[in-house]
């Protein structure tokens, strides 16, 4: 019997709609790139998609800017964030969260993620409590959100500030709210293998009118912040103008009038992206030794990605798990190994960061198993990557059942 085998590339997104690759050219035709290139009476497509990116999150202002790290980066400066201090972040995120708290010249301070892989409250409240952090820089990470009510109740109590990380959850809700309207700030990526497309870029939405003004400032808009229209008035900017250091990180106008296009199509993906999630989701419910992520309720989430756990599997099972399932054209990441691969690393490999004990995160770690889902799957993709899943995780458990026999029967031989 053959096996069937996936041929569908993990890391191909959808084209860019027609629609933005037309006004990329007119970008590029006109030649104005830089966003405060304007010929008169001209609105810029930076500013433009700002305005609609508020009016898409219902946030009073945004600021587009160079890349999702930027906008942390940005976030922590427009806050207020002194030099040296702690700033709180889960431990189980992407690079770039704890690169952009160092490179803004920060410190992480990491706290547990629960087995449902968001943040751990009561090791968030002890965190705070042990080093006075005043900040949290709360990753979404793979898209899954905590109970934001519960923690914005806990971080009043605290007087913790949050500022959300929604690389992974643009268009995701808790709700009914849109992911990035709980913090203080919500800041997002988009780059290619996020939920909009440019190759590389970042948001910072906030209704909060002086960080907002000093986010600006901090992007690089010289004198011509009047040429925001997703922005406070120019007043609020005029106390803080001579104080705050341009730290080069602007949005283009290419860039811009590529997203664009893509804002109102950002629901309809994220409708796809459930469907695929579903299906995977329904594909591998009930396979032993794999434990699916259970999604609450109040959860509207984007399954741009699918995770589950093998809790309490061997390094060498599930290196055989991987591999099997990789002969079959199933790439899976595993948050587990020693060794940082690709996009893949662990809190413990930031060696910048202080080391932390962090036991339940190594415990939930050891076992995750995460997979990027492209648009350009169908859901017949979806269906046979659960299978083939399904049917490795049963063989490797059967080798090793029958290796385990065999051991057995070796150790009574010489009777
Ligand atoms: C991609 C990503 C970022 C950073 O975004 P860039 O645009 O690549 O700088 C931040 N956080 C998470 C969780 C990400 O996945």
């Amino acid at each position: 019997m053959t096996q069937e085998r996936f041929t569908g590339s993990f890391t191909q997104q959808e084209p860019i709609p027609e629609s933005g690759i037309e006004a990329a050219l007119a970008v590029l035709r006109h030649g104005r790139l830089h966003r405060y290139n304007t010929a008169p009476g001209e609105l810029a497509e930076a500013a433009l998609l700002e305005e609609e990116f508020a009016a898409l999150t219902g946030a009073k202002y945004c600021l587009a800017v160079a890349s999702g790290g930027y906008a942390l980066g940005c976030a922590l400066r427009a806050v207020g964030m002194r030099a040296g201090e702690r700033v709180l972040t889960n431990a189980f995120t992407l690079a770039p969260v704890p690169g952009a708290i160092a490179a803004a010249g920060g410190r992480p301070v990491f706290v547990e993620v629960t087995d449902d892989l968001v943040l751990d409250f009561a090791h968030l409240e002890e965190q705070a409590r042990a080093t006075g952090a005043r900040l949290l820089m709360l990753s979404h990470m793979r898209g899954h959100l905590c109970d934001m009510e519960a923690l914005v109740a806990l971080c009043a109590r605290l007087g913790v500030t949050i500022i959300e990380d929604c690389a992974h959850t643009m268009g995701a809700a808790w709700n009914g709210v849109p992911s990035g309207r709980h913090g203080l700030i919500g800041c997002y990526s988009m780059q290619t293998y996020k939920h909009i497309n440019a190759g590389e870029g970042g948001f910072l939405i906030s209704d909060d009118a002086e960080v907002m003004a000093r986010a600006i400032l901090l992007s690089g808009s010289y004198m011509l912040y009047a040429r925001h229209r997703a922005a406070p008035p120019p007043e609020v900017f005029e106390a803080i103008r001579l104080e705050t250091p341009n730290v080069s990180g602007r949005m283009d106008n290419l860039r811009a009038a590529i997203l664009r296009p893509q804002l109102p199509l950002l629901a309809g993906r994220v409708a796809r992206w459930a469907a695929l999630y579903r299906v995977l989701e329904a594909g591998l419910e009930q396979t032993p030794g794999l434990r699916l992520i259970p999604r609450p309720a109040a959860e509207s989430w984007v399954g741009s990605s699918f995770q589950f756990s093998l809790p309490g599997w061997s390094d060498t099972r599930i290196g055989a798990f991987l591999a099997r399932c990789g002969a079959r054209g199933v790439e899976l990441k595993w948050f587990g190994a020693d060794q940082p691969v690709a996009f893949t690393s662990r809190y413990d490999h930031w060696h910048y960061a202080e080391p932390t004990p962090l036991p339940q995160t190594d415990r939930v770690l050891k076992g995750l198993i995460d997979m990027r889902l492209p648009l350009t799957f169908t859901e017949a993709d979806a269906a046979q990557i659960a299978r083939i899943i399904r049917a490795e995780a049963l063989a490797v458990g059967q080798a090793e059942e029958a290796a385990l026999a065999a051991e057995a029967r070796a150790v009574r031989l010489p009777d």
